[in-house]
Order: structure tokens, then sequence, then C-alpha cells
């Protein structure tokens, strides 16, 4: 699965196999996900074994992220210049917005706030996905030491992973919700009541064993960390705001950056079906993923008015629009 350069082209608003899902933001009929801002343009196509980003500056220069692809384009590169920029294979990041990194390790997904060359972690993986964060800091210039915090959207394992390292190795703060704080404290918390019944689908199968083949019985234990609540904002860079939406966990929060019109939603609204691994529109995770199913939809009133964003979920794609439709159509679907 690819996207050949003409198909690039489509995206300049023809019909091409491009279709606009929502403004700034297009589906390819091979399954990328396109982000613009300004006249750059972001790709992330998905081969079967892996996720692989595309970035497209002014449809002048393709950095992708697998060498493999690069060749899938040497008939147009007299058109279009070619770079290789990252083949590491265990995680892909890219950058989404100005300064704001996406970190893609499987099904699971976390990010880097960049601010005066300060640097804000959202979420840290599992504990093996510690070198994917080592190495796509030395992609961007960055190293340990420029880490200032890291910011929890929830307690699960999956966004906890690798933090009480970076606790143990570098100065950065750990940030958690009031609710969630005792929860961070102790090891192998995910939602097993959901993981377990749903075993026997694949998706979910593989999630498990993902998890336990990336450091989950090493445990990701966080004995002291910072807390905050709802309507904080953060003295960290980036100063997200945080929005404390209850259900997914007690302390599950969204975290928003106003002036960068970005959207964190962590496990409150994801893109990505933990159960099928469909790809999809804003919903929240499946009954079973929840400690409260109906205060997770009820919650979502807390996001519904901030505007348009580029919301950058937990698990799946990064998806643009306004909140009130991701609202609403997280609502339509079947629980
Ligand atoms: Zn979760
Ligand atoms: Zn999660």
């Amino acid at each position: 699965m690819f996207v050949p350069p003409r198909a690039i082209e489509g995206a300049r608003g023809h019909a091409g196999a491009f279709r606009q899902v929502a403004h700034g933001c297009a589906r390819v009929s091979t399954a990328p996900e396109r982000l613009e801002r300004g006249g750059e343009h972001i790709l992330l196509i998905e081969l079967s074994w892996a996720s692989h980003v595309i970035r497209v500056a002014h449809l002048k220069t393709i950095v992708l992220v697998c060498a493999t692809v690069a060749s899938l384009f040497e008939n147009d590169r007299s058109q279009i210049a070619i770079e290789v920029h990252h083949t590491r294979m265990k995680g892909t990041w890219m950058e989404i917005v100005d300064g704001i990194h996406r970190f893609d390790t499987g099904p699971f997904n976390w990010y880097l706030i960049e601010e005066g060359g300060r640097l804000t972690l959202v979420d840290a993986g599992f504990p093996s996905h510690y070198g994917v964060f080592v190495d796509g800091l030395a992609a961007i210039g960055r190293t340990l030491a420029d880490l200032e915090a890291v910011i929890l959207t929830h307690s699960h394992a999956d966004h906890t992973g690798f933090a009480a390292r970076l606790q143990r190795e570098t100065n950065a703060r750990i940030l958690v919700h009031r609710d969630d704080r005792d929860a961070i404290s102790r090891q192998y918390v995910l939602p097993w009541a959901g993981l377990v019944s749903h075993l026997w689908r694949p998706f979910t199968a593989s999630i498990v064993w993902h998890a336990v083949t990336h450091g989950l019985l090493r445990g990701s234990r966080i004995p002291s960390a910072d807390v905050f609540d709802g309507g904080d904002e953060l003295d960290v860079p980036g100063h997200p705001t945080v929005i404390h939406v209850p259900g997914h966990t007690d302390g599950e929060v969204a975290f928003f950056l106003a002036g960068r019109g970005v959207l964190f939603s962590g496990d409150t609204l994801v893109t990505r079906n933990l159960y099928t691994g469909a790809e999809g529109t804003p919903q929240v995770p499946s009954h079973g993923l929840n400690t409260d199913d109906e205060l997770a939809m009820v919650s979502l009133d807390r996001m519904r008015d901030l505007g348009t964003v580029t919301m950058l979920p937990g698990h799946g794609r990064p998806w643009h629009g306004r909140m009130d439709d991701a609202v609403r159509l997280a609502r339509q679907l079947p629980a």
C-alpha cells in the first residue's frame, strides 16, 4: 500500500485518490492520512507491516521514513525530490503541527510538544518504546536534557510506560490528574476486563502481546508525581490546559493547546477500535475498556466547545475538525 506521486498531486484539491474528510485533512484510498498546514502537506501512509510517514513540503520534497517506499517513487524523481529520513521499524514519528510531534508505536500513540527549545512529553507508551523516543529526540536535534515534563492523560500502562525511567534519568517532572495519582503507583494498570473478554479477537490479542513484549511485565510503576486538576494551565512547555474528562478512568484528561488548535485527547476520544483494529471517526473506547462507559460519554460535553482542532488521540490517526462534530460522531456510534 503506497501513495504514488500522482495521488499526491490529487491532494491539491483535484479528484485524484484523495477524499476530503474534513477541512485540511483528507483520506487517501490507499489508507494514508493527510494533514495540511500552510503550504505543507503531511501524509501518513500505512504499509501492511508498519506505519510510515511522508512529508510533502510544497509538493517539492517528500521525506519518507522507509527506504522501501522511496523506491516506489523512482519513476517520478524528476518531478519530486525524495529523501529517506528515518528507517526505524519499531515506531515512527512525525511533526503534525509546528512543534508537535507524534510517535506511533503500533496502535499506541504519544506526543511531544516543543516550546522555546524545551520539551513536554504527552504520555509515554510502554517501557520498550523508550528507544523510539530517544531516536526521535535525536532526529529533531534535541536531547533528554531538553525534557522538562511528562504529562499523562491517564494511568493505563500503555500511556505511562517509560515515564518512570525518564523520572530516574532526567530532571523531568511527571504530572497526572489527582484522581489517577494512586493508579500510576501500581503495576500493570490496563482495562483488563475488556481486553481479556475480547482476547479471542486477533487485534485485541495482538495488543496484549505487544504489551507483554514491550515491557508490561517489567512494570511502569511511578512512585511520585505532581498532580493537576481540571481547568489548570500547566506550567510546562506548551502550557496546555487540562480538561478533566472522566469515564475511561477516573482521572482521564485531555490537554488543549488553544493557541495551536491542538487537542491531545488521550483515550477520551480515539480514532481506532481496540477490539477490531478498525480506523474510524472519533469514538469513545469500547464497552469494557472504560471504568464507567456512561460517564465517558457524558464527559465529552467538556470538549465540545473547543472549536476546530487537530485532535491527537492515544489510539488511531489524527483527526481534524470541529469538536462538536467529534462529540456528535462519537455519540452516534453503538457502544
Ligand atoms: Zn486507556
Ligand atoms: Zn490507551
